[in-house]
């Protein structure tokens, strides 16, 4: 802090707000109709006192929520924001920042200020009051949309002492960052006592003056849910009287930022993500808070960004893109990532809804993706497969599908489009016997009651057998041949039976064979290939073998074997080994959804009582093994947090070990049926060397993390934090499907993945961990987690660092299975089909990462990459580009970009977020809903 004879403030500038939490401690409807008395009571102040002005909360959510109930009052918002006494936006909604992906940050802000146009333009700062901590690509994300400034509050290091610094992005970009010392509401009680103004403003003017020096105060007058009071003009003239220094007067946050001296040199520099608690609670646990939210949230994020968007842009055509679905879609994630909705510190009816929210976005992104397979598939007999490549490079990836094989047929080869094999395994053998029952030949009515047109059973008829009194009736997953005369062949049945009436007859539906095949196969970039089944064996390159002992496996890439008490050991090819891999930590939590806090007097428990082993899958696609094993884990915390409880409850673990050929990593899925409340249970992995330091993916970067946190503020400065798609230290990368919550324990010797956390309150007054309670103390009983649960990842043990070792690439291939749906075309449709096996689009350089691929209004493809590196690399997108542009990462289509051999070639800093768009060759895309409706079956 500056010199506490600092120079006094010349000025106040008050800015009345109020933070909009739209669900949290109740509902979203039951804080909205508060919402709608309070934009009313400020839309009746701003025309009643020339002098008021209000901020919105930086989120567009207010407005949209208030104009719901109120649709006639958009003109009267419009006009007093185009006066600039009323500032809305930038974002759609206050977001959590790490609990999200990168691009889920850049629609909210897109949607945020698309929506603020409308109404006369978005405030121009990124305000971010109330998030728990700030990612390191936030200050990029800003510049790259136009925006110089930022406002925030917690997370903000002890090393920034003043008002105003400057913060950087990992590229070096860089903003100006307004730190509000107190919070959002540092001015909330300035007027609570009308005859006391005097001391407020003394009180107010002596608080600020080491962090503001000499420039103008900014006085946030609102906190959660607060209304300005009507009087408030009178109020601050009132003030200005009686406390001349106070010198106040009412503005936006916009109108102050835009007053603000600019930075001098003097000024403090942060460089990345800011997660202190230095001077606010971080509220760190809300990673591990509900890891059913961060499951849907992770289901429904890949599936929007890197499913239905870039297989709809590159196999659908350009006048079908369904720019509603989606815009659908991505309103429920981006309504979602409200700070109190995604961190799971909401009581359970938010829950609820938010569930509900991210299982349509699922359903909606899900839906896309399959409908733009169907696009591709037309071409590809049924019968055969289609699988779609949603990563931009050729990769390998297993496809799983049931497919008609004759029953004649041994072993069963996949054969590529281009005439490789690949060997397959088995999974399973379709039960051909749907139906097996006799019937009087008079009743034949009763059988065809059952039918629905062509279908019975969820299959298609498509012939029939009579041999003597026993009728046979074909059926298939895909109608064959396409057109049948269901009603003629009805009518031969009928008669056939009619004809013995009285005879008793066995009727038997019978499926055509088909066996559940496995089989890793390489998929072109972004592109699709198409697969048939072939008599005969092949290869599988490095393929899985168990071991007849049943309790290890190896593909050549990696070994795992199970040791007596149930923990892995993993050996890499590159020499790296694991032991004691997988060993359940289980500890009593009487915390709350913020903040972790064992009890008094803890017990840990990481024994099993019981262990057994089983071979699951027998490879080679696939090599499988189960381990169950069993905790006596307490069945919960003693009331007055002193300890745990000493009645326990028997709970099975089974944590099942996955090889795959060709994969150079393990997965890995804990399965648990949860009888325990209050507790924390880990999946902890011994290093093969001792990390400082480990290297998380999260939003746009890979950021580096040291042991512990800084605290300073009485929350306990854990070193808990979130990953996106994955961790890295001492030589394991964890690769994830969804943001979970890591350690480094041990002093850097282990690494702890929090599998499940169950608590019980949104906050506890008294958290062990926290002094500050950080919410209402409220039930919140869903939060126990009670239930079956199950939460998968991959670990790759490897030497070197995590880009020498290609982390990236198998989090890539492990988080972004290949797509497979039937082919569609007429069974003796031609072979190879057109187009298969050919690249869509590919983008080259080393850890460069698509994040988007969607097509904007104009028809022109947008593309969003990044460096994830630190070193500055040459980057190339190319498939038949004929034409590219710059864009700013909203969209707006910047200067033409060169072109060369249908690619383009982009140098990016370390670090750097790029948006560009291209156009391409685009000819004979299919429209999926006129295949739809006569479409395959999907069997994949
Ligand atoms: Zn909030």
């Amino acid at each position: 802090m500056t010199s506490p004879h600092a120079p006094a403030p010349t000025s106040i500038h008050l800015v009345p707000h109020t933070h909009w939490d739209r669900e949290w401690y109740r509902p979203f409807q039951s804080f909205r109709m508060q919402l709608v008395d309070l934009v009313d009571r400020v839309l009746e102040m701003l025309e009643s006192e020339a002098e008021f002005a209000f901020t919105l909360d930086g989120q567009l959510a207010t407005i949209d929520d208030y104009l719901e109930i109120r649709p006639e009052q958009a003109e009267r918002i419009a006009r007093h924001v185009r006066s600039g006494r009323l500032a809305i936006g930038p974002w759609q909604i206050l977001m959590d920042e790490f609990l999200v992906s990168g691009e889920t940050l850049v629609r909210n802000l897109e949607m945020g200020w698309q929506r603020a146009d409308e109404f006369g333009g978005p405030m121009r700062v990124g305000y971010l009051p109330d998030m728990f901590g700030h990612v390191a690509q936030m200050p990029q994300i800003l510049r790259a949309a136009g925006l110089a400034d930022a406002v925030v509050w917690r997370g903000i290091p002890a090393a920034v002492d003043r008002h105003a610094f400057r913060w950087e992005a990992p590229d070096g970009s860089w903003v100006r960052a307004e730190y509000l010392p107190n919070g959002y509401g540092n001015a909330a009680g300035l007027f609570a006592v009308p005859d006391r103004l005097e001391a407020a403003g003394a009180r107010f003017l002596e608080w600020a003056a080491p962090w503001f020096g000499t420039d103008p105060v900014l006085a946030m007058y609102g906190t959660d849910h607060t209304a300005p009071v009507p009087e408030l003009a009178a109020l601050v003239s009132r003030l200005n009287e009686v406390h001349e220094a106070s010198n106040m007067r009412i503005g936006t946050l916009a109108q102050y930022i835009e007053g603000a001296p600019p930075l001098t040199d003097a000024d403090p520099c942060w460089r990345g993500e800011m997660r202190s608690g230095a001077r606010a609670n971080v509220l760190m646990g809300v990673a591990s808070a509900r890891i059913d939210i961060k499951q849907a949230a992770g289901r429904a994020e890949t599936l929007l960004e890197r499913y239905a968007e870039p297989l709809t842009a590159l196999h659908v055509a350009p006048d079908a893109w369904p720019e509603a679905f989606l815009r659908l879609g991505w309103r429920k994630v981006v309504e979602n990532s409200a700070h109190d909705s995604i961190c799971g510190c909401s009581v359970d009816t938010v829950v609820d809804q938010v569930l509900v929210r991210f299982a349509e976005a699922e359903q909606i992104a899900s839906t896309l993706a399959r409908r733009a397979a169907i696009a591709v598939s037309g071409s590809v007999p049924r019968g055969a497969l289609t699988v779609l490549n949603p990563s931009p490079s050729t990769r390998p990836g297993v496809v799983e599908a049931e497919l008609p094989v004759p029953d004649a047929w041994g072993d069963v080869a996949f054969e590529l489009s281009d005439g490789t094999r690949r060997g397959t395994q088995e999974l399973a053998r379709k039960e051909p016997l749907l139906f097996d029952q006799e019937l009087r030949g008079g009743d034949v009515d009763d059988l065809f009651r059952r039918f629905h047109g062509r279908e019975i059973f969820d299959h298609a008829w498509n012939g029939y057998r009579i041999d003597g009194r026993t009728l046979t009736l074909e059926v298939d997953n895909d109608p064959h041949p396409a057109w049948l005369d269901v009603d003629d062949l009805r009518a031969e049945v009928t008669a056939a039976m009619r004809a013995a009436a009285d005879d008793t007859w066995t009727v038997r539906i019978v499926a055509r064979p088909r066996r559940r095949l496995t089989a890793a196969i390489d998929a072109p970039a972004l592109g699709w290939t198409a697969i048939r089944a072939v008599e005969g064996s092949a290869d599988v390159p490095d393929g899985v073998r168990l071991a007849d002992d049943g309790r290890s496996m190896t593909n050549r890439l990696v070994s795992v074997r199970v040791d007596d008490d149930g923990t892995l050991a993993i050996d890499a090819a590159d020499g790296t080994s694991l032991t004691g891999v997988g060993r359940i930590v289980e500890g009593g939590d009487f915390g709350d959804s913020y903040n972790y806090g064992p009890p008094a007097s803890d017990v840990i428990v990481e024994r099993p009582s019981a262990v057994s082993v089983s071979a699951d899958l027998a490879g080679p696609v696939r090599g499988r093994l189960a381990v169950v094993r069993s905790y006596p884990w307490p069945s919960g915390v003693e009331a007055d947090g002193s300890a745990r409880t000493a009645e326990t409850v028997e709970t099975e673990v089974r944590t099942e070990v996955e090889l795959r050929a060709g994969e150079p990593f393990v997965r890995v899925s804990v399965a648990l049926e949860n009888r325990s409340r209050d507790h924390r249970v880990r999946f902890h992995v011994p290093l093969s060397r001792r990390a400082d330091t480990s290297s998380a993916e999260g939003q746009f970067a890979v950021v580096e993390r040291g042991l512990v946190g800084e605290g300073g503020y009485r929350e306990e400065p854990l070193g808990t934090y979130p990953a996106h798609g994955w961790v890295d230290a001492g030589g394991l990368a964890v690769l994830l499907e969804h943001l979970t919550e890591y350690e480094l324990t041990e002093a850097g010797a282990e690494l702890a993945l929090t599998v499940l956390r169950s608590t019980g309150l949104i906050s506890r007054n008294d958290n062990p961990y926290r002094q500050d309670p950080a919410g209402p103390e409220l039930a919140i009983p869903n939060a126990q987690m009670l239930g079956p649960w199950r939460i998968s990842f991959a670990l790759m043990p490897h030497a070197g660092t995590w880009a020498e070792a290609g982390v990236p690439a198998a989090a890539e291939r492990y988080r972004h299975p290949l797509l497979a749906v039937g082919g569609g075309g007429a069974p003796d449709a031609s072979w190879p089909p057109a187009g298969a096996g050919d690249d869509a689009l590919a983008l080259e350089g080393p850890h460069v990462a698509l994040t988007a691929l969607r097509r904007r209004e104009d028809g022109w493809l947008e593309a969003r990459v990044v460096n994830l590196g630190t070193d500055p690399v040459t980057a190339t997108l190319r498939g038949e580009i004929l034409e590219a542009r710059a864009s700013s990462l909203r969209g707006e289509p910047g200067d033409p970009l060169p072109v060369e051999d249908g690619a383009v070639t982009l140098a990016l800093r370390g670090a750097e977020i790029r948006t560009l768009q291209v156009r391409r060759v685009e000819s004979a895309l299919a429209r999926p809903e006129v295949l739809d409706a006569s479409g395959p079956r999907q069997n994949a």
